[in-house]
């Protein structure tokens, strides 16, 4: 009789950015869904990981500390050579390739090929709750934005996946990045994080 094969998968080797920000829920629902989390202090901890998550905060800070340790080249090039990574909020804004309204001294990733404006929804819905329909999930999420960005303009490689009534794009994946102006790791919802896990997987199996 032939034997089974075997195929056990590995736990995904999740970094998650923890420099500032809203770190601490994603590692907590990353573990909930059983990856190998690790805190990205420094440039060494971007080896070995299988995907990158970028919380949540305040995008300008994220960037100061990020030139302060010497980590925008190392991410963005990690990145760039087809790291998966998925950006909430603050993080949506450090991955896009154009930031609105920011600091002129500001960096990001230029991973994704989208304009992002910050703190775009204004001040009396600055922050709001909603459900939103997002492709690839099959019954709406429960999205929360806090001071969140709006992605203003989409490139033509890159997919939208979620907007909100008038139209606003709020959740874009392109190729291996994956990012959201709203914050599903405040949610019991974990299924934006298993939809990036999803990504993870499709990755790991091409090599
Ligand atoms: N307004 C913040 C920024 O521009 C983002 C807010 C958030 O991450 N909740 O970085």
């Amino acid at each position: 009789m032939a034997e089974s094969k075997q195929v056990t998968t590995p736990a995904a080797r999740i970094g998650v950015l923890s420099v500032q920000g809203g770190f601490a829920e994603h590692v907590a629902m990353l573990e909930q869904l059983g990856a190998d989390v690790i805190a990205v202090r420094r440039a060494e901890h971007l080896e070995g990981l299988d995907g990158l998550v970028i919380p949540g905060g305040e995008s300008t800070t994220i960037s100061r500390l990020l030139v302060l340790s010497n980590m925008v080249e190392p991410i963005q090039q990690a990145i760039a050579e087809g790291l998966p990574t998925f950006g909430t909020c603050a993080g949506l804004i450090m991955l896009a390739d154009e930031v609105l309204d920011t600091r002129p001294d500001a960096q990001s990733f230029h991973s994704l090929d989208i304009s992002v404006r910050r703190n775009a929804f204004g001040r009396q819905v600055d922050s709001f709750e909603t459900q939103l329909d997002f492709i690839g999930i099959d019954s709406p999420v429960h999205a929360v934005f806090i001071r969140a960005p709006k992605v203003v303009e989409v490139g033509s490689g890159v997919h939208t996946l979620a907007t909100v009534p008038d139209g606003t794009v709020v959740a874009v994946r392109e190729g291996n990045v994956l990012g959201c102006s709203f914050h599903p790791e405040l949610t019991d919802d974990t299924r934006v994080h298993e939809y990036f896990l999803d990504i993870v997987r499709e990755n790991q199996r091409t090599y």
